[in-house]
């Protein structure tokens, strides 16, 4: 087939805030005002009249550049410096909103397809410039943040013209993208076809297919539709040494599978420049309900029942008693005396045939186990506001409110432990003005992800309030032996707890491959290797 690619390509998100500017709708004045009885308020506008450093990339460098992606392809601009400089957390949104321009790359250059991208690789190991493949620019554990120290500069290679739709083979249901096509693209060019691939992370709007790869990430429908690394069936990997073409067939006892190394790599060990997936038929029924609970507890325990008696839906999401309570307008809606119990989200995709059986299966499982069902409202408004929470973000930091995400995966019988552990540790650290919500976000059958948001108050410097309860968090997790991510990846920002996850031999294992693969250590350097 000839490549396919998007009609419509989403808008650049503006460097100090998430997502399309034209979504961006600020606090109605009826919310500020609820906000301002919880949390101080304090306009804090971000600083736009900073310039961004000089490149310290010498012209002939700059022209050594234009030779290999052309003239057009070699950007200086401060504006799109600026976009590439880290990605989306809050401490990187604080950063830009700051005037913290200290991590803006010297050169963003565009790759127009994998030839490109390997010579672009060549010539910055021979010219000792780092390199940051850059996909949607969504990151959130500082991955986007090379350290150059020992090197030139810091050039930024933007994957956005790697936007095709490369391959498709219907009797295989398989489908292979260039890295750079976003979320909803990728899912347009195979809603084409009648297919799709379901991954479908909060930063779906922006983040890519490679990015997805290369962070390991998981979506929102995860239970139905498997992680995003579950879904790759192969990959092309562009190394300072050259090409790897990996998942040459769909499984195999041929040693180690080596797409894992690749997987999760966050461009420490290559570009990747194509991704072979697991496409599937589009559902003709989507149904979305909600399910109460008496405590986080008992419902934990009923996901935990579903997902090892083979019973899981397409989505399945439980709320603590805070989220819940914060979650909906009217917490007293969904029963209990004063006692909002917790919020369980169950969805199901597939044919009307296969969502029936599911439900009627499910729905038997859990009224058996305990809940009381909420009908298709919860359901409609959790996917109707889905992709919501960055918006309101911002508009919460314009008003002096620091609000922050982190998320962590254990084994079913750890989760109580480390769900206190790590509630305790961002209580104590934030004070008690602090809100803590937390939610099941992932499930197996082995155990689950937790995901926290907290809502502070910012202070004099929202940074300063929140760098503090980050550490205390993580040290939380690492105490209670569970991982350090289950899907926002390492970056710079997690590296420090890897090497107790994965110990010292499996660290030099990392720094080993590194060393194969990039030998000049050109690639993303200070990223995730301990
Ligand atoms: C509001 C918000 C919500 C989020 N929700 C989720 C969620 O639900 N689930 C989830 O998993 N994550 C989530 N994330 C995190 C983030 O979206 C994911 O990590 C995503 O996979 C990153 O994709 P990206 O294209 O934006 O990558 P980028 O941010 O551009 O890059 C991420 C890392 O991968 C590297 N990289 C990117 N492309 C390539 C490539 N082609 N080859 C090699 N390396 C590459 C980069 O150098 C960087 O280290 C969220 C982030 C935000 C801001």
């Amino acid at each position: 087939m000839t490549t396919e690619r998007p009609a419509a390509l989403q808008p650049e998100m503006p460097a100090t805030r998430w997502g399309d500017p034209a979504h961006a709708t600020g606090l109605p004045e009826g919310v500020r005002d609820l906000v301002g009885l919880v949390f101080p308020i304090q306009d804090t506008p971000a600083r736009s009249d900073v310039a961004v450093p000089a490149s310290r990339l010498s012209a002939d460098q700059l022209d050594g550049l234009r030779a290999l992606v052309g003239e057009a392809n070699v950007v200086l601009d401060d504006g799109l410096r600026r976009q590439r400089t880290r990605g989306k957390s809050t401490p990187d949104l604080l950063r830009q909103r700051a005037g913290d321009l200290g991590d803006a790359p010297d050169v963003v250059v565009r790759p127009g397809g994998h030839d490109e991208v390997v010579a672009v690789l060549a010539y910055a190991a021979e010219q000792r410039i780092a390199v940051v493949p850059f996909g949607g620019g969504t990151a959130v554990t500082g991955g986007l943040v090379a350290d150059p120290a020992g090197l030139t500069g810091v050039l930024s290679l933007d994957l956005g013209r790697m936007r095709g739709l490369l391959a498709l083979d219907p009797v295989s249901s398989t489908a292979t993208f260039e890295p750079g096509l976003r979320g909803p693209e990728a899912e347009a060019l195979l809603a084409q076809h009648g297919l799709m691939l379901g991954h479908f992370p909060q930063s779906f709007e922006y983040a890519t297919i490679g990015g997805f790869a290369a962070t390991r990430s998981s979506g929102q429908s995860s239970a139905g539709y498997g992680r995003f690394d579950a879904m790759v069936v192969a990959l092309r990997v562009a190394t300072p040494v050259g090409d790897v073409r990996l998942g040459a067939s769909p499984a195999n006892a041929s040693g180690p599978d080596l797409r894992e190394l690749f997987l999760g790599s966050e461009g420490a060990f290559g570009v990747i420049t194509e991704v072979t997936v697991r496409v599937r038929p589009l559902p003709e029924v989507k149904e979305y309900e909600g399910w109460r609970w008496e405590s986080f507890a008992a419902g934990a325990d009923a996901i935990r029942a579903l997902a090892q008696s083979d019973l899981l839906p397409t989505v399945i999401r439980l709320s603590d008693e805070n989220e819940t309570a914060i979650n909906l307008a009217d917490p007293e809606s969904i029963g209990g005396e004063g006692n909002a119990g917790c919020l369980m989200i169950v969805g199901y995709e597939g044919t009307p045939a296969a969502v029936a059986a599911k439900k009627s299966a499910v729905t038997a499982a859990l009224t058996d186990l305990g809940g009381a069902p909420q009908g298709s409202g919860p359901g409609e408004a959790w996917a109707h506001g889905r992709f919501n929470a960055p918006y309101l973000r911002d508009s919460l930091l314009d008003v002096g409110v620091l609000v922050e995400t982190l998320e962590t995966v254990t084994f079913w019988s750890n989760r109580e432990n480390l769900y206190t552990r790590v509630k305790s540790a961002l209580q104590e650290t934030l004070g008690e003005g602090a809100m803590v919500l937390c939610h099941i976000s992932h499930v197996y059958a082995t155990g689950c992800s937790l995901y926290f948001t907290v809502a502070a108050p910012g202070g004099a410097d929202p940074l300063a309030t929140w760098l503090p309860a980050k550490a205390a968090a993580c040290e939380a997790i690492v105490a209670a032996g569970a991982s350090i991510t289950h899907h926002h990846a390492v970056g710079t920002d997690h590296k420090p707890y890897l090497a107790a996850e994965i110990g010292t031999v499996g660290a030099s294992v990392l720094r080993a491959v590194k060393q194969a693969v990039d030998p000049a250590g050109i690639l993303n350097p200070g990223v995730l290797i301990p």
